[in-house]
Formats: structure tokens, sequence, C-alpha cells
């Protein structure tokens, strides 16, 4: 089976699929957020590097993402929930610790769900194309003339 690579959005990151040639065109889900990521064609990007472990897309934008919203670094210590340029956004609109914490339950859930239902949606698509094409018998082959 060939080799495909795709790209997700979400993580900036391009990972590789070995699978069938007619589910190729399917989107792939991300193995490290489960986003839907597209087939990246090899006409589609030219090149990418890689830059702190991560694989990234030409041009480099030099953004990454930080609970959803974009900065412009990684923080060194990483400590979950908190990245000094989201920190300072929170500050604009206030909100208790109590609520950001729960703004936050409530978008990893959000996300669960609709991670749940492109799954149930994925699964009833491919059930559906197991009906429709049935595998089909080999046709016998006419015999080569010498
Ligand atoms: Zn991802």
């Amino acid at each position: 089976m060939p080799l495909y690579e795709y790209l997700c959005e979400e993580c900036a990151g391009i990972f590789e699929v070995v699978r069938p040639i007619r589910e190729a065109p399917e989107p792939q889900p991300c193995p490290e957020c489960d986003e839907e990521c597209e087939r990246v064609m090899p006409s589609s990007f030219s090149a990418f590097i890689m830059r702190q472990g991560y694989p990234r897309r030409i041009p480099d934008k030099g953004t990454y993402w930080h609970l959803g919203q974009e900065v412009t670094y990684l923080p060194k210590k990483a400590r979950p929930y908190e990245h000094p340029q989201v920190t300072k956004r929170r500050e604009q609109e206030p909100l208790s610790s109590q609520d950001y914490v729960d703004l936050v339950d409530r978008k990893i859930h959000e996300r669960r769900l609709a991670r749940e239902d492109r799954r149930k949606e994925r699964e009833l698509k491919r059930d559906r194309m197991a009906k429709k094409a049935p595998e089909r018998k080999p046709q016998p082959q006419p015999m080569k003339r010498d």
C-alpha cells in the first residue's frame, strides 16, 4: 500500500499514513490532536522544515497554537493553561481563574463531542462505502496469444 502525507492545520504538522489508494482522498485524523486532516498533494507544497521538533510548512509563519490561540512562541516553562500572550488577552476581559478553568473544560468537552460526531460520521460513511462496493470477483482474463 502506498504512503500518503496529511497536513494537520491545528498542529502545523505533517504525518504519513500507509493506506489503500481508494482511501487516499478521505480525510485522516491527526495522530496528535485527532483533527480531520486533508491530504498533502505532492504539488501543493514544495518543502517543509523541522523547528523545535515539529514539521513546519514553508513559508513558516513562525507562530504556534496554545489553547486555540495563536502565539509567537512556546513557553519554556510549560504550565498547563498558561501562556504569557494568552494571559495578557485574559487580562483584557477579566475572568476568575475558576471561570477560566471552566471555559477550558467546556472547550475541551465541545471538541470531544465534535470529534465523536466526526468519528461516527466516518464510520457511517465507511459502512455505506463497504455496502456500495462489494468485493469484485476477479474477471477471467483473456488468454494471451503468442
Ligand atoms: Zn493535529
